[in-house]
């Protein structure tokens, strides 16, 4: 058994994973892997070699030679690396938010990713989110949960983010990309997005990053044996 528990964080895209997987590792004082901002790092460096998502063999054979790797700086926010290229704000644009969910389903990506994301969750002790990892990279974490909300709740979401990130962009376009790329992640052959049957639901309408958070750290605690639960 792990000293410390694996927390799989999986949902559709705005659910609000990022900041309360974030914050949860925080207060737990666990590591935190954001798988999206993975995927994002292959797009982002396949858009720079002027490949399309249409160019399979040679986005897979270039993922598997990709480092990716997540660091926190000292202010506490994490950067993404690939290949030794910091792409945490390039990741970001729109650009980058269309192109992610064709390549993240080619199998070659997929395969490098799960391998990377294995290797920094074998220790324990992680709030890793993402689409599969409940039920593809850790089936066998000791705490999975399912973060939903509604489309136009999601969408509102992201709008406020882009705009807090100085990012003009349209409300019904961001809730149209959304749908899309829920519906692209859900119905892909390899890893779909989808709920593990032993994964906790909690829909996020309506309350604020506090009750979710708190929420999810009470899960985590109910899940550690009793004499663990200090910490
Ligand atoms: O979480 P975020 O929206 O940044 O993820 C970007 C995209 O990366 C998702 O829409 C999905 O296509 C892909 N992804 C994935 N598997 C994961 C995490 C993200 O396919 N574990």
């Amino acid at each position: 058994m792990r000293p410390k528990p694996i927390v799989a964080i999986d949902g559709p895209a705005g659910a609000g994973k990022s900041t309360v997987a974030r914050r949860v590792a925080q207060a737990l004082g666990f590591l935190y892997v954001d798988t999206g901002a993975m995927y994002r790092a292959i797009a982002w460096q396949a858009d720079e070699l002027g490949l399309t998502p249409d160019d399979v063999e040679a986005i897979a054979a270039m993922a598997r030679q990709s480092d990716v790797r997540l660091e926190e700086a000292p202010d506490g926010t994490q950067r993404v690396f690939i290949n030794g290229v910091d792409v945490t704000d390039a990741i970001r644009a729109p650009r980058i938010s269309n192109l992610v969910s064709p390549i993240s389903a080619i199998p070659g990506v997929r395969a490098r990713m799960v391998e990377l994301q294995r290797q920094m969750g074998a220790p324990g002790g992680v709030v890793m989110e993402g689409r599969d990892i409940q039920t593809v990279v850790f089936p066998d974490a000791e705490v999975k949960i399912f973060l939903t909300a509604s489309p136009a709740e999601r969408a509102r979401r992201r709008w406020r983010e882009l705009q807090g990130r100085g990012v003009t962009a349209d409300l019904a376009q961001i809730q149209r990309d959304i749908e899309e790329r829920d519906t692209r992640d859900s119905q892909r052959d390899m890893s779909p997005l989808s709920k593990a049957a032993d994964a906790i639901e909690v829909n996020t309408d309506g309350l604020t990053i506090e009750q979710v958070v708190e929420r999810i750290i009470r899960i985590v605690r109910e899940s550690l044996p009793a004499d663990s639960s200090s910490g």
